[in-house]
């Protein structure tokens, strides 16, 4: 059987040239790891859909890369993002959702049965799909930031701001996450540069708050970065203030350390011939639902969610994508 010729959309000459070396059914099927995707499978679980989920790049999402989260009801002392995903994951294995490694790395939702290629090599074949692959942190484009990825450049202060501890270093952005990860690494460096482009911030009024109450945080309005320096690894950053302003000046700040904070890409690259994205890459849903224009394919949390981005939303999406499913397939089935 050929199995990939009707997929079609698999390279740009429209065919593959992989080999499936596995085909499976499930019922319902989960596409990432985050509150969205977790919640859903708990839903799922319960509503007796025998779940499967494939935990994608970075299983549990982007809350592990976070610190605390103290906006999320039932923790009234607060709680770290990877031990949040870490009771969700338990809370979705309790009720006998099948977690595993594994990313999707095309589909075909051409026919009544989707069929979703994990790692390039297996098929799963859904009759539900719920796609929780939430979205990744952005880079500025400039060419340095690739040439110093690794050495002194990182989109996440959770993960490497420890390798900082006492030195100088910058965070670029002006919202939440921007101000978040400059009060992490204020507590662990020497001194934190907030480069921020326009010459306020965007965060909301209690993280502005704490950033202009930390000492060693010094917030650098009116820059953008033209590029990093150093040999081998970041030593400077070389700033532009007043891009564009008739005061236009060059200046530089001596940092180890360089993190991006200034948004997300929805992940939905692997759907995009099939389903409708928004212009910026964000699957549009049915307003109140989280139906898709294909029928037997849900999205949820981060990858259709350019407004409110938050856990508590992703997780009731995933609730809503879970009962969704589980409509579609009695409807289906009966
Ligand atoms: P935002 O989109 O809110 O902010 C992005 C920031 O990066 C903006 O200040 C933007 O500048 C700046 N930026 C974007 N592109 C560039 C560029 N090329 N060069 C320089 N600066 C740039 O993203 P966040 O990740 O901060 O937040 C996303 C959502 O998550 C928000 O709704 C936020 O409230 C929420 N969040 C909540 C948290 C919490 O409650 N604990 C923690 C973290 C996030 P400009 O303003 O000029 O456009």
């Amino acid at each position: 059987m050929d199995l990939f010729k009707p997929m079609g959309k698999l390279d740009d000459k429209g065919e593959s040239k992989l080999e499936p070396t596995e085909v499976e059914r499930v019922k319902c099927l989960v596409i990432g790891s985050g509150p969205a995707g977790y919640t859903a499978a708990i839903y799922a679980a319960r509503a007796n859909l025998s779940p499967v989920l494939y935990e994608g790049l970075q299983p549990g999402g982007q809350l592990t890369t976070t610190t605390e989260v103290e906006n999320y009801p039932g923790y009234p002392e607060g709680v770290t993002g990877p031990v949040m995903m870490e009771d969700f994951k338990k809370q979705a294995q309790r009720f006998g959702t099948d977690i595993r490694y594994g990313i999707a790395t095309a589909v075909d939702f051409s026919g009544p049965v989707h069929k979703i290629i994990i790692d390039e090599k297996k098929v799963i074949e859904a009759e539900a799909v719920i796609i929780a692959t939430g979205a990744t942190a952005k880079y500025l484009g400039i060419e340095s930031e690739t040439k110093y990825a690794g050495s002194g450049v990182s989109a996440c202060a959770t993960c490497d701001g420890f390798f900082y501890k006492g030195k100088d270093v910058a965070v670029v952005g002006g919202g939440d996450t921007a101000c978040e990860e400059a009060i992490y690494l204020a507590g662990l460096c020497n001194k934190v540069y907030l480069i921020v482009r326009k010459d306020y911030l965007r965060a909301s009024k209690v993280m502005q708050e704490r950033v202009f109450k930390t000492p060693n945080i010094e917030v650098l309005f009116g820059r953008n970065t033209k590029e990093l320096q150093g040999d081998g690894v970041v030593e400077k950053a070389i700033l532009i203030k007043h891009k564009g302003g008739a005061d236009e000046t060059e200046e530089e700040i001596k940092i180890d350390g360089f993190f991006l904070a200034i948004g997300h890409t929805p992940n939905s690259d692997p759907f995009k011939d099939y389903l409708d994205l928004d212009n910026v890459g964000y699957i549009k849903t049915i307003p109140g639902t989280s139906k898709t224009n294909i029928p037997g394919v849900f999205a949820c949390g981060d990858v259709q969610d350019s407004q409110y981005r938050q856990a508590i939303t992703a997780a009731g999406s995933g609730c809503m994508a879970a009962i969704d499913s589980e409509r579609y397939l009695s409807e289906k089935n009966s």
